[in-house]
């Protein structure tokens, strides 16, 4: 399965993410990991787009386009299979990654569009609790933790992101809303947009998306 996720900040591509990652053993790659982990290391990278992330504000595309570039051109596992979370996230970015996939031979099966409503974004993303160990996604009314502030998977600290804040929300959407939504065309127009409903379940969405893919092609991603 070589799939991209798209949708606004708060549609749950995360949680998809996780179950796909978990089930099916696919290597997810989420450009705001990969920038929250420099941003915690310290790197100059990290301390270069603290602020711009920390605002709800949009990293250049060179930095985000490279960094996707070089998994895509040192990783030949990608050719089996990945999720691809958070990036494309402009017109530029979804150009660019049409011209690595096609260098990398890793062309993808479809982009996933979670289509969602505002009150569902602001009640996922204010309620939203990460785990400083493994990254799990969870919230505190539809998905809380066993015990609160512990991460159910691995019993690290659960934390919430800095940018979960109503303010840097409004300011996320209005970014998806100028930046990102004319990707939804772009990729439907390609013929490879598959949409699907935000506002369901996870679970859910993950079972219509499994379904959508054959036996033997899920046998092959999970061992
Ligand atoms: P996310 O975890 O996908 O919500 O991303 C968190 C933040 O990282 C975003 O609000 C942006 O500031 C930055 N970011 C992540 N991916 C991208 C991207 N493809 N293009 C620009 N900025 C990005």
């Amino acid at each position: 399965m070589r799939l991209v996720l798209l949708g606004p900040p708060g549609a749950g591509k995360g949680t998809l993410a996780g179950l796909l990652k978990n089930n099916l053993k696919l290597p997810h790659i989420s450009t705001g990991d990969i920038l929250r982990e420099e941003m915690k290391n310290g790197t100059p990278l990290g301390r270069e787009v603290k602020q711009i992330i920390d605002a709800g504000k949009l990293v250049s595309d060179d930095i985000v386009t490279r960094l996707v570039e070089n998994r895509f051109l040192t990783d030949t596992k990608l050719k089996q299979g990945y999720l691809l979370d958070g990036f494309p996230r402009t017109l530029k970015q979804a150009e660019d990654l049409d011209d690595i996939l096609k260098r990398a031979n890793c062309p993808m099966d479809c982009a996933a569009y979670l289509e969602t409503t505002v009150p569902m974004i602001i009640r996922r993303l204010t309620g939203r609790r990460v785990c400083r160990g493994c990254g799990f996604v969870c919230h505190i009314v539809n998905r809380p933790p066993k015990k609160t502030g512990v991460c159910d998977v691995c019993g690290g600290v659960l934390y919430q992101r800095a940018d979960d804040n109503e303010a840097t929300i409004k300011t996320r959407m209005e970014e998806y809303l100028k930046s990102t939504n004319p990707i939804v065309s772009f990729y439907e127009s390609k013929g490879v947009l598959k949409k699907l409903d935000g506002d369901a379940e996870s679970e859910e969405l993950y079972e219509i998306l499994i379904r959508e893919f054959n036996e033997e092609g899920r046998k092959q991603y999970q061992h």
